[in-house]
């Protein structure tokens, strides 16, 4: 299975910053070691110059939303399209502030899912519940019916082209992060529903784990069984704590079994 560790930089960055931060990041790159994949997610305008630098890397670059529309009038949107052309090779889809501040549904994140695989870019399918619904012990049914709304549509040569994260609602910048056992438990929940697709996608989709993983809580969390790395929010801006992130997960990945 692989390991990933993905930072989403959110609404954040400028064109000075962004490029410190990537070149920092592309300066340790060669030190990468090849059981980790890392992938970086820009603001839109920085893409291309992360596309550039990163170049000859082995750091993938990542949008952070698309429309899921091929092109035409919907003013102010991204297409897939557009990033494959200046060579984006993966997008978040349905981050859980794109469902809060911009109600995106799942029958929409599995549109831009499908558009996204249509074009060969490689999705990282967000879910997680809000904090009510884990207080009212529901998380399990949330989880379940995100990921039937936005993937059960897909074949499984599909599904096995998506990355997972799951990023608790109530963990996302918010300085709580689940318990190692809360993400496992989740973690295998979602292994549990990638397997009534059959072995071969349980086996494939990496899980991520998303909300306030830091490198003082990631070796705990990297080191669950489903679990098989991070999607990163505040701690990918700082180009040490990310490149520490990494650092965790390659060593949990050599740990393993
Ligand atoms: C995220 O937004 O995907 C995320 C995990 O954020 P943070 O790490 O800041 O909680």
């Amino acid at each position: 299975m692989r390991t990933i560790v993905a930072g989403n930089w959110k609404m954040n960055t400028d064109r000075v910053s962004a490029a410190a931060l990537i070149d920092a990041l592309v300066k340790e790159s060669a030190s990468f070691g090849a059981e980790v994949e890392v992938i970086i997610a820009p603001p839109f305008p920085f893409l291309g110059m992360a596309v550039e630098k990163c170049a000859g890397t082995t750091i993938r670059v990542a949008a952070q939303n698309c429309h899921e529309a091929e092109k035409g009038a919907y003013t102010g949107e991204v297409s897939a399209t557009m990033l494959r052309s200046i060579g984006v090779q993966a997008c978040i889809a349905g981050h859980s502030e794109r469902r809060q501040y911009f109600s995106e549904s799942d029958a929409r994140i599995g549109e831009k899912v499908a558009a996204l695989l249509a074009l060969g870019l490689t999705p990282i399918f967000c879910c997680g519940e809000k904090k009510e619904e884990r207080e009212s012990g529901r998380h399990f049914d949330v989880v379940t019916e995100q990921m039937k709304g936005a993937l059960g549509r897909f074949s499984n040569a599909e599904l096995e082209r998506v990355i997972i994260a799951y990023e608790p609602v109530w963990a996302i910048g918010t300085g709580l992060t689940a318990s190692n056992e809360q993400a496992q438990e989740m973690h295998a929940h979602i292994r549990a529903l990638l397997h009534t697709h059959g072995a071969s996608v349980a086996d494939h989709v990496p899980i991520l784990y998303g909300g306030s993983c830091n490198p003082s809580n990631a070796e705990g969390l990297f080191a669950q069984t489903d679990v098989n790395g991070g999607l990163i929010g505040g701690a990918s801006l700082v180009a040490e704590h990310f490149l520490e992130l990494v650092r965790i997960a390659s060593d949990s990945k050599a740990s393993r079994p």
